[in-house]
């Protein structure tokens, strides 16, 4: 099936015992045995719940894998993965990674004892220098698009150096989403989401999920999903999959306003640099173009001028509200170093080119002209 039709019909069965169409939600947080010890797929909630249940199934679906494990938000899932591995094992990560990340591989994961070796920059062959200055190599990182610079990795090609050194290769899809981008399909072994972004897509509920490529792959963060307990509860995980179900009608649009924006930023003054892997200008355009169906919802600029002038354009947006977060119907405006990277020191923000003078837009669903009127507005004003 294809996947307009898998979003909504995975883990999406009527329900056996009265026929609902919309499977119920359970809420039960234990299910009571016959006979002690004799139970029918289900003791406590925590271990296993048949909401969280069929949002797995429609996850993993999506991302054509053959598993996955759900959490309560994205870093969740993040630090279950991670817990997998052993002091001494080596990660190989993105150099422009989501903050929440960063942040939890450099104050968490690096003093309980994983060795972290960012790349240089998106390249293939950042990733096989990196994975060269590991002395246990074990997993690698990578994020494409990535936030907030939106610079492309070619999957297949960092897949390719990570496999040659026996690594396991995660890729954070949370950007391009599943209706753009099918990293299992492209050589990764396992995906991570934070479902908080497109595929909720109503900024209405906090989620994440690990999906991998095989059963045997996801075992271990099975195992730690209930042996942790960062589990979501079922309003949300039936909430997550009730937005799953337009992810790829949502998707489309946010790709087609998205370029538009683009391409009318590019007629505005005082815009020193604008970034979206859609335009031809754009250095990861071809592989995003090879790897991804649609070029995403995500547009950064520049503006010309400091931090002053640039607060001044985020105070005059209407529509754009100025909020952490990302991929919801509704559009959204970021500065990224006084919001969600400010975790990252300002010598490596800078030096990987995010300034006090960059803004994040996550291009909404609304009218394109409604949106292009307004930061025009919030620019020129
Ligand atoms: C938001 C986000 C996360 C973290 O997810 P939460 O649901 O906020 O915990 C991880 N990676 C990326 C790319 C994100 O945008």
């Amino acid at each position: 099936m294809k996947f307009q039709t898998r979003a909504i019909h995975s883990g999406s069965d009527p329900d056996k015992t009265t026929g609902a169409t919309i499977p119920a939600i359970s809420l039960s947080t234990t299910y009571t045995q016959g006979i002690p010890g004799e139970h029918k797929g289900y003791e406590y909630s925590r271990s296993q719940n048949p909401t969280r249940e069929n949002l797995e199934a429609c996850l993993a679906a999506l991302e054509e894998g053959e598993a996955c494990a759900a959490f309560g938000s994205g870093l969740a899932a993040t630090m279950t993965l991670l817990s997998t591995l052993r002091p001494g094992d080596g990660i190989v990560a993105g150099h422009d990674l989501y903050g929440g990340t960063y942040r939890q591989m450099e104050r968490h994961f690096r003093p309980w004892g994983l060795e972290i070796v960012y790349t240089d920059d998106a390249s293939e062959a950042a990733y096989a220098r990196a994975i060269a200055k590991l002395a246990r190599p074990k997993l690698m990182w990578l994020e494409t698009p990535t936030n907030p610079l939106l610079d492309v990795v070619d999957i297949a090609a960092a897949a390719a150096h990570g496999h040659k050194a026996n690594m396991i290769v995660v890729v954070d899809n949370t950007f391009a989403s599943p209706a753009l981008q099918q990293p299992l399909k492209l050589g990764a072994d396992m995906v991570v989401h934070s479902t908080t972004k497109y595929i909720g897509g109503h900024s209405d509920v906090v989620g994440g999920a690990v999906i991998a490529k095989t059963k045997a792959l996801l075992e271990p963060v099975r195992f730690l999903q209930n042996a942790i307990g960062a589990v979501p509860g079922p309003m949300d995980t039936y909430l997550t999959q009730r937005g799953a179900k337009t992810l790829g009608l949502r998707m489309e649009r946010h790709c087609q306003n998205a370029m538009a924006m683009a391409e009318e930023l590019k007629k505005l003054p005082g815009i020193s640099r604008i970034i979206y892997p859609g335009l031809p200008d754009h250095p990861g355009h071809a592989i995003a173009k090879r790897q991804m169906c649609g070029f995403g919802g995500m547009v950064s600029i520049v503006i010309e001028g400091d931090f002053e002038r640039t607060k001044k354009v985020c105070s005059r947006m209407k529509l754009f509200s100025v909020a952490e977060s990302l991929g919801g119907v509704e559009s959204l405006c970021c500065h990224p170093t006084s919001m969600t990277h400010g975790s990252i020191p300002r010598e490596i923000r800078e030096a990987r080119g995010i300034t006090d003078s960059l803004l994040r837009l996550s291009v909404g669903v609304e009218h394109v002209e409604d949106l292009i009127a307004d930061v025009r507005q919030a620019i020129t004003g």
